[in-house]
């Protein structure tokens, strides 16, 4: 019973480079790399960043778990042609929540100190100043309070931002206030000068920041979006900045990555793009791969199984 290596990401990690990370915790195990050129029925298990393709999925007969290196599962879970019999895992890493709440952290304070606006006046030789705003008198929504907006939500909590969080399903043990709901959506929006994102995309969270839900914003906010690009509508997104509505959006994941040459987002003066890198490193997970071939074999429950109907 082996195992494929197929990130076809060789920007974040080699395939090779995965094997050897993950063999001394697997001896004897046989770990093949790269796309299938023929039917390989000892695979029970793929390690994937993107999607396993008809073509792929056809040479593993006996697939029996995909395993996500990374958090977001969308592109498998709506593969409708996945076989109902094949489980999808993703990972859950410490590391990565802690370098996204601090990419969340860095954004939210170069507003407050207006940093891009005297990094533009630089290049101008302008001399101008600006009053910076007091933490204690701003706030932050955090959309989606999993491993990664919990620690965002905390970081933030914990600098002296005023914190409200929004998920799926109510949080008891906060120390912050949170909601549910699109009532609950619409307060935590309407009440916050930063509103991040860290929602997965799942059939619910499509589209769920459109021009209804964005004309609720607070009057000159702050948009962070570094969960999943199609939780904006993007146009809407642009009619917003353009009313005034939002006063900037910091964007990280885009409906179509790369970010197409002529998307109208590149030069909008209101717009800081960065090309999907607030969480990047996943060591401290990477764990879960070995633990979950061994729990596969022993017909074990798995480490951050997805629920497919919920999608996340
Ligand atoms: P989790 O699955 O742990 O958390 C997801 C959160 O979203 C939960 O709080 C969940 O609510 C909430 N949620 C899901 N659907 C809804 C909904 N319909 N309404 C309200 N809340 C909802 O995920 P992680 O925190 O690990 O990761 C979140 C996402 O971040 C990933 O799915 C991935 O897309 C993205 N990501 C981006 C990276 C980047 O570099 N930009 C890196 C890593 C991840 P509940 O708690 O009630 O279940």
């Amino acid at each position: 019973m082996s195992i494929l290596i197929d990130l076809q990401d060789r920007n974040w990690m080699k395939d090779s480079d995965l094997k050897q990370l993950i063999s001394s915790d697997l001896p004897g195990i046989p770990i093949y790399c790269g796309e299938p050129n023929k039917k390989l029925p000892s695979i029970v298990m793929a390690i994937v960043i993107k999607n396993l393709d008809q073509n792929t999925l056809r040479k593993l007969p006996n697939l029996r778990l995909i395993q996500k290196v990374g958090a977001g599962v969308e592109n498998m879970i709506s593969n409708c042609n996945l076989p109902k019999h094949i489980k999808v895992c993703r990972m859950s890493s410490e590391i990565q929540a802690k370098e996204m709440a601090e990419y969340c952290l860095a954004e939210v304070l170069a507003y407050q100190r207006n940093i891009r606006e005297y990094f533009n006046n630089q290049s101008l030789k302008i001399w101008k100043q600006r009053q910076p705003s007091i933490v204690k008198e701003k706030s932050v929504s955090i959309l989606g309070l999993g491993l990664i907006g919990m620690e965002i939500a905390q970081t933030l909590k914990n600098f002296g931002f005023t914190v409200f969080g929004w998920s799926k399903t109510a949080k008891a043990q906060s120390n912050f206030t949170n909601y549910t709901g699109i009532d609950g959506l619409i307060t935590v929006v309407s009440n916050a000068d930063y509103v991040i994102s860290v929602l997965p995309e799942t059939q619910e969270t499509k589209d769920l920041l459109s021009l209804n839900i964005l004309r609720k914003f607070k009057p000159g906010s702050v948009l962070i979006n570094v969960g999943r690009g199609s939780v904006i509508n993007e146009e809407d997104l642009l009619h917003v900045l353009s009313e005034g509505i939002l006063s900037g959006a910091t964007l990280d994941v885009f409906q179509q990555e790369p970010l197409p040459n002529e998307h109208p987002f590149w030069t909008h003066p209101k717009i800081v793009i960065t090309p999907h890198v607030s969480g990047w490193n996943v060591e401290d997970a990477i764990e879960t791969i070995p633990l979950n071939y061994y729990k596969l074999i022993k017909n074990e429950p798995l480490l951050f199984e997805i629920d497919q109907k919920r999608g996340y």
